[in-house]
């Protein structure tokens, strides 16, 4: 069991394209874990594998919003494709684990169709609704680099970057002794 460090956006990672996952070897299972870990570390509904700095094409949701029982864990989506989206779209708030105490407004489509390989290397389509459909198109967006500040104007997102830089300042005063007195400049 691995927790794994969240990189934390204006990190430029982030922007990274994943490359495909040519087969399940144990490293890919072993990231599979690491990533079911970190996301239930953190509470999160899903998470990318660039997220904890892995630029390959796998993203998770969490159980119980995949339609699974628990003790399966989460969903993975490996080299996952849209198949269709619905026309419908609804605007709602939206998080991410990369933006931390942030919510931005999003507009969705109600209902998106994907496809993917699973953690078992078995093709699967998902059809989700609402939050699902919402998670899933979200994750996906990271693997191509799209970000939540691509979905707001310049001004927040400017405003975004100063509250994410001021927080982590804070946490780096929150550390041992030497680098608390460096970051407060004493
Ligand atoms: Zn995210």
């Amino acid at each position: 069991m691995a927790v794994r460090d969240i990189v934390v956006w204006p990190d430029s990672r982030l922007r990274e394209k994943s490359r495909e996952i040519d087969e399940i070897t144990d490293e890919i299972r072993t990231l599979y874990r690491d990533m079911t870990d970190t996301m239930y570390a953190q509470n999160g509904l899903g998470l990318a594998a660039i997220q904890i700095g892995v630029p390959l094409q796998m993203f998770l949701v969490e159980a119980r919003l995949a339609g699974r029982d628990e003790e399966d864990g989460p969903l993975a989506f490996i080299n996952p494709e849209i198949v269709e989206t619905g026309d419908e779209t609804e605007r709602s708030e939206e998080g991410c684990l990369s933006f931390p105490e942030v919510y931005v407004p999003v507009d969705r489509p109600v209902q998106a169709k994907l496809r993917a390989m699973g953690i078992d290397g078995k093709t699967f389509e998902v059809d989700g609704e609402g939050l699902m459909a919402r998670c899933m198109l979200h994750e996906n967006d990271h693997l191509c680099g799209k970000l939540l500040v691509d979905y707001v104007g310049p001004l927040k997102r400017q405003m975004i970057k100063r509250r994410l830089k001021r927080a982590a300042a804070q946490q780096g005063k929150g550390g041992d002794a030497g680098e608390g007195d460096a970051a407060t400049g004493r």
